[in-house]
């Protein structure tokens, strides 16, 4: 089922979100939901957040930008490690027709559990690094154009 997206500046979206206490059904309805969601609104990640849920579980699929990268969804996904800095240029569901430069850590590794509620430990660079920071952010109640001064954020398209 495609749920609604809540767009900036939804207080919502500022909120932090608690964390998953067991990997039951609910959680994987909600995940294939956030999936389902992303895809119909094409984006790249989604967080629960911004689908209105207050739980820490995110959903990537930057497949479009690198096919060799598969879908993935964490609950509980905390950074564990960052290396380096690169800027990119990013946007978000919640903010639509923003496009706005975000420097991010180059490398990071993310531990969390998959949607068993099994273990899983994720080193990322380049686009899907990018993704699991942005992501990750939406959980702290931390949009991307928190991150630019507001005088870059450029319009899109
Ligand atoms: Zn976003």
């Amino acid at each position: 089922m495609r749920r609604d997206i809540l767009v900036y500046p939804d207080p919502f979206l500022a909120r932090k979100a608690a964390p998953v206490t067991v990997v039951d059904d609910r959680v994987r309805d909600l995940i294939r939901d956030m999936f389902e969601t992303m895809y119909g609104a094409e984006g790249v990640g989604l967080a629960a957040p911004q689908v209105g849920v207050g739980r820490r579980v995110i959903v990537i699929d930057v497949s479009p930008v690198d096919e060799t990268i598969a879908p993935l969804a964490v609950v509980n996904p905390e950074i564990v490690e960052r290396t380096g800095s690169v800027a990119g240029v990013e946007g978000c569901l919640s903010v639509p027709g923003i496009q706005g430069e975000v420097c991010r850590a180059e490398t990071v590794v993310v531990r969390g559990q998959d949607e068993q509620g099994k273990a899983v430990r994720i080193r990322a660079d380049g686009i899907l690094s990018r993704a699991l920071q942005h992501e990750i952010d939406h959980l702290d109640g931390v949009l991307f154009i928190d991150r630019i001064p507001s005088s870059e954020a450029a319009s899109a398209k």
